[in-house]
């Protein structure tokens, strides 16, 4: 089947300038070279440390950052090749949802206005037809007419989710990007906002790239999952691959160092060595060697291409031969 979306080599670079010529003195490589596709439906889960570019990388499948290189194809639309207007237009189909939806939210609009205004902006209602679709809406994502007249000033994070995915859901889209959805919420509220994104999946046949750090709530949500380091795809697998068997030296750290369901297991909690390097100076070689407990001198020079190794794809000159025993490699030495 064709994909829903395809990303080729989306790439996105920011300059660093600093005084008052604005003389740039860096440059910090956000996202590079990062290609997948995503099928309808799918909920691919974008994972990795904070500063890794997976909020860069979900902005830029927007153009909510300009790529610096590569494509975006949503179906058969070169959404990189688009002018403004097209641009607008075909935002309808391919919508965002963010960690604070407050700072999404108009605080002087009340949620019905707000959910009003992209149907009205797309053409999708007429003046007379728009309160029947707001109130579609509201029951879509379990929120009440009571809810409707207010401001979301007078919600709780959880609540105020929920306007936010109702906002994303009016245009109808085929795509929702999701930044660390859940990650400023409670627990228990937590779990809520994963069902309700699920329920509307299975409803609406929603693809979703989900960026977090949360393992936990990843393993729930995900069809698929990659793994960033330092801007780059590192392992990319189907999720019960990708936590059955991690090729990558990363994806068994970051496993490793997850809290874990059981309390009891949180002693034996491993934490991934070392701080991340800066996305401004990246290490020669695999970007991951100073933290490696698996390096070979080959990984200081070479940096490993991402290929197919076994159900999987990996970035990592060791990957068909790391075995389980890495992770005590690591934990032995941190
Ligand atoms: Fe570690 Fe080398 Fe694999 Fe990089 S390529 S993850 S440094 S073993
Ligand atoms: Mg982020």
């Amino acid at each position: 089947t064709t994909p829903l979306l395809t990303v080729e080599g989306l790439t996105k670079h920011f300059p660093v300038r600093r005084g008052i010529l604005r003389r740039q003195v860096g440059t910090v490589q956000a996202v590079t070279d990062v290609s997948f596709a995503l099928q309808p439906g799918e909920t691919l889960a974008v994972v990795g440390e904070s500063g890794c570019g997976k909020s860069t990388l979900g902005r830029a499948i927007l153009r909510l950052h300009e790529p610096s290189a590569g494509r975006v194809r949503l179906r058969d639309t070169d959404i990189t090749a688009l002018d403004r207007p097209q641009l607008r237009a075909a935002r309808r189909h391919m919508q965002i949802i963010f960690q604070d939806p407050f700072g999404s939210l108009n605080p002087r609009m009340t949620v019905r206005e707000t959910l009003a205004e992209p149907l009205l902006l797309h053409g999708l209602a007429t003046p007379r037809s728009v309160r029947a679709e707001v109130d579609r809406l509201i029951e879509l994502c379990e929120l009440s007419r009571w809810h409707a007249e207010r401001y979301p000033h007078e919600f709780s994070g959880g609540q105020r989710q929920r306007v936010g995915i109702a906002r994303a859901l009016a245009t109808r889209p085929a795509l929702i990007v999701c930044d660390e959805p859940v990650s400023a919420l409670d627990v228990s509220v937590q779990a809520q906002i994963v069902n309700l994104l699920q329920d509307l999946q299975r409803e609406l046949g929603i693809a979703y790239v989900f960026i977090s750090h949360d393992l936990g709530v990843v393993r729930h949500i995900a069809t698929r999952v990659a793994v960033m380091y330092l801007g780059r795809i590192v392992e990319e697998a189907a999720t019960e691959a990708l936590f059955a068997r991690p090729r990558h030296p990363y994806t068994r750290t970051l496993i490793a160092s997850a809290p874990r369901p059981d309390p009891t297991a949180a002693r034996h909690r491993v934490p991934v060595r070392g701080g991340t390097p800066s996305a401004m100076a990246l290490p020669s070689g695999c970007a991951f060697h100073p933290r490696c407990p698996l390096a070979i001198d080959r990984c200081r020079t070479e940096r490993p291409e991402l290929r197919r190794v076994g159900q999987s794809r990996a970035a990592c000159h060791l990957a068909e031969t790391v075995e389980d025993n890495a992770i005590s490699a690591v934990s032995a030495d941190s």
